[in-house]
């Protein structure tokens, strides 16, 4: 059974792992604003081990993070949808965009990152642990 599973919005890229996530963590970046076009992004935090991705059309870009070190966005080159991210600072882990999940209302945020450059009309859960940059900085 997979237990994370997911697509792009044109079906053309479909991913899946049989591990449980580790984590769901909101991202205030500037740089994860930009690429979902949106106020932040939802990632589900996986461990790269068993993690399949099927399809044509994968794309990647590469940009520096906050660590300084790459971080690999991809993302399906047909209809544009921001799929996953290999952070380099975090090793062995992917960061899912949980919007393309096929049960996102399954993985709710356990915690926020990058507070410091959130958008001032964004309601954050200070409930939630919250970081003004990302925990190992
Ligand atoms: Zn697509
Ligand atoms: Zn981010």
């Amino acid at each position: 059974m997979n237990m994370i599973k997911g697509s792009c919005l044109c079906g053309g890229i479909h991913y899946s792992s049989h591990l449980n996530p580790l984590s769901t963590a909101v991202c205030h970046c500037s740089d994860c604003q930009k690429q979902t076009g949106s106020a932040f992004s939802v990632n589900l935090l996986v461990q790269a081990e068993g993690f399949l991705v099927q399809g044509a059309g994968l794309g990647c870009y590469a940009k520096a993070g906050g660590s300084g070190l790459p971080v690999r966005r991809y993302f399906c080159t047909r209809c544009g949808s921001a799929l996953y991210s290999e952070i380099t600072a975090m090793p062995g882990v992917l960061a899912v965009k949980a919007g393309t999940l096929a049960e996102p209302a399954n993985t709710p945020p356990n915690l926020h990152l990058w507070c410091a450059s959130a958008q001032p009309w964004v309601v954050i859960d200070r409930s939630l642990p919250c970081f003004e940059q990302a925990p190992t900085e």
